[in-house]
């Protein structure tokens, strides 16, 4: 293994190169002029292509650059598709530009060695798709000052899009015309391996370069195997031969390191929970906000050359890793969700710098700080194993109500296959009505996002009219559709709002009119009576309210509407 792995570091690119580069300064391009350049590079180079895939919020294009695709957008596409594909995302927080300048160097190193296809082994190069940067109004909103406690660059874009989303919370929900743009990206490529780009926050220790890999526990067993047993063993090394230490994203347990750090429960809200929906290895790099900006920059691009390396020698297997977790997902006849971090720790051996609390002059309150002249190597936990608190059996088939265009749009530009009903007809079909649910008072992402649903299940005879659609859980978007369809999981389009106007009771009755008609109604229904009457024996408050009363009744009548907190997505099993 370690022969192998000295032989092929660095397979395309050497590690000195002679080009002047103008991205290895303290300073980051802006939208018109990274756009410009690698306009250029087109222009210039056959091999290079870029594509303008649709629009943001600003108004201006998101671009996609590729680097060995075809000949033409077509062919680029097709070559993506059938053969191994990386995509880089640039600048969804366009504050930590780091990706841009790093994928910037790398494609001025590759041109000064003469655009190398092939490895020195004959391995062929995959096709290496970035965006140059995805938040195109955050790139357009430029200071020095948004991102208060980082080392650079000089200046920067910022976090919020142009309607002040963080984008890289939208990959479900789609808020933004920039998910449905990626999404048509994303498709187009079907890429195997996706690199989001980040600078961090928080703590501070000796790093410059972290990762965050997709959550193990959601994976299919081929992709948990491919990317935690092989990919990052072979990224840490790969990049420690170029100078680099690799270490897990510091996301802290507690307060400061020495209670441990934990694995990142990657959403599919998330960029990279997105990307692990459909099987790509997803990583995020998060380079540490207090090591100088050029320093970031060249630890970002020695995690694309390892990444690089990493799938120009494993393209086959991470093919057929790939098919296998496709096929895994389509016959999946359990779903998790909801999971949760469990207190099972692991150590880790980490590289930080001792901390203390000494008190603030102007506060006058103790606050923790961080001796870089005290680094330190010791074992602290590390909590990475998270279990499913909730499962369901996956159905044949779900159905959405045609009246759901803003469902059904985001099913489609995620590839979603499903038939059209062109007649009414009647189906026995499982049904979810809400029984309760919380929604904050503040708003998260432009939501007043549900939490704490719970629903029940009902088998009933459905009228089903045209235009309703059937979608089969047996396809390559089934992780899409289960995330984004069962109403209880984390970041389904019933949490995100997406069906509120269903939780609204629309009819009601007149008191005075409605308590005329209940001798009637629990004469012909024994057990609702004997429901009524226990709760009027047991219950005061039930008993001096005629409100209370008559709704009990109402509500358990066949007056009540049939509707209320009923989805408008079946389940058939
Ligand atoms: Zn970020």
């Amino acid at each position: 293994m370690n022969h192998i792995l000295l032989s092929t570091i660095l397979l395309f690119v050497s590690g000195s190169f002679f080009c002047q580069s103008n991205w290895t300064g303290n300073t980051s391009p802006t939208y018109p002029e990274l756009v410009e350049h690698l306009q250029q590079l087109d222009k210039a180079h056959k091999e290079l292509s870029m594509y303008n895939m649709g629009p943001s919020d600003y108004g201006l294009p998101i671009y996609l650059f590729v680097i060995n695709g075809g000949k033409d957008s077509i062919r680029t596409f097709a070559k993506a598709l059938a053969g191994t594909t990386i995509l880089i995302n640039n600048a969804i927080h366009p504050g930590e530009p780091d990706g841009i300048n790093a994928c910037l160097i790398w494609l001025d190193q590759w041109i000064a060695q003469g655009k190398p296809l092939e490895s020195k082994n004959g391995d062929k190069l995959p096709v290496i798709a970035f965006i140059p940067a995805y938040n195109v109004g955050g790139m357009m909103n430029r200071s020095s000052t948004s991102r208060a406690n980082q080392n650079g660059p000089e200046e920067y874009g910022f976090r919020g899009s142009t309607r002040n989303f963080d984008l890289n919370r939208d990959f479900i929900k789609m808020d933004s015309e920039n998910a449905f743009t990626f999404a048509k990206i994303f498709h187009s490529l079907d890429p195997d391996v996706f690199i989001d780009n980040h600078v961090s926050n928080g703590a501070d220790y000796q790093y410059t370069l972290t990762y965050i890999a997709s959550m193990k526990e959601r994976m299919s067993p081929e992709m948990k195997e491919l990317t935690y047993e092989k990919c990052i063993p072979f990224l840490t090394k790969n990049v420690e031969q170029q100078g680099w230490d690799l270490f897990p994203y510091v996301e802290l347990k507690g307060e400061t390191p020495a209670q441990g750090i934990h694995a990142f429960n990657d959403l599919p809200r998330y960029a990279m929970g997105y990307a692990s929906l459909f099987h790509s290895i997803s990583f995020t790099v998060e380079t540490h906000m207090l090591k100088p900006f050029p320093q970031r920059v060249q630890a970002t691009l020695a995690f694309m050359e390892g990444i690089i390396s990493f799938t120009t020698l494993n393209a086959l297997e991470i093919e057929d890793k790939r098919s296998a977790a496709k096929l895994w997902a389509r016959n999946l006849e359990h779903y998790a969700f909801n999971y949760q971090l469990t207190e099972k720790a692991d150590s880790i051996s980490f590289k930080g710098y001792e901390h203390s609390f000494p008190v603030h002059p102007i506060t006058g309150l103790k606050e923790l700080s961080y001796d870089r002249s005290k680094a330190y190597e010791r074992m602290i936990p590390w909590f990475r194993t998270y279990v499913p608190t909730d499962s369901m059996k996956v159905p044949l088939y779900y159905v959405v109500g045609g009246q759901e265009q803003d469902v059904i749009d985001r099913l489609i530009a995620n590839h979603v296959i499903f038939e059209t009903l062109t007649k009414a007809s009647i189906d026995t079909l499982h049904v979810f009505s809400v029984k309760s649910y919380k929604s904050p008072s503040q708003p998260y992402e432009g939501h007043f996002k549900l939490g704490q649903i719970e629903v029940g299940e009902s088998k009933r005879a459905m009228d089903l009219k045209p235009g309703d659609i059937l979608i089969p859980s047996q396809q390559d978007a089934a992780l899409f559709l289960h995330a984004s369809l069962q109403p209880r999981a984390e970041d389904s389009y019933l949490t995100w709002n997406f069906f509120d106007s269903y939780l609204q009771q629309k009819e009601y009755f007149s008191n005075y009119v409605f308590k005329d008609q209940i001798a009637e109604i629990l004469a012909g229904n024994r057990t609702l009576k004997e429901e009524y009457e226990l709760r009027k024996a047991t219950d005061e408050k039930f008993r001096n309210s005629e409100w209370d009363q008559l709704y009990f009744i109402y509500s358990r009548s066949p007056y009540f509407e049939q509707t209320f907190m009923r989805l408008p997505i079946y389940q058939k099993f």
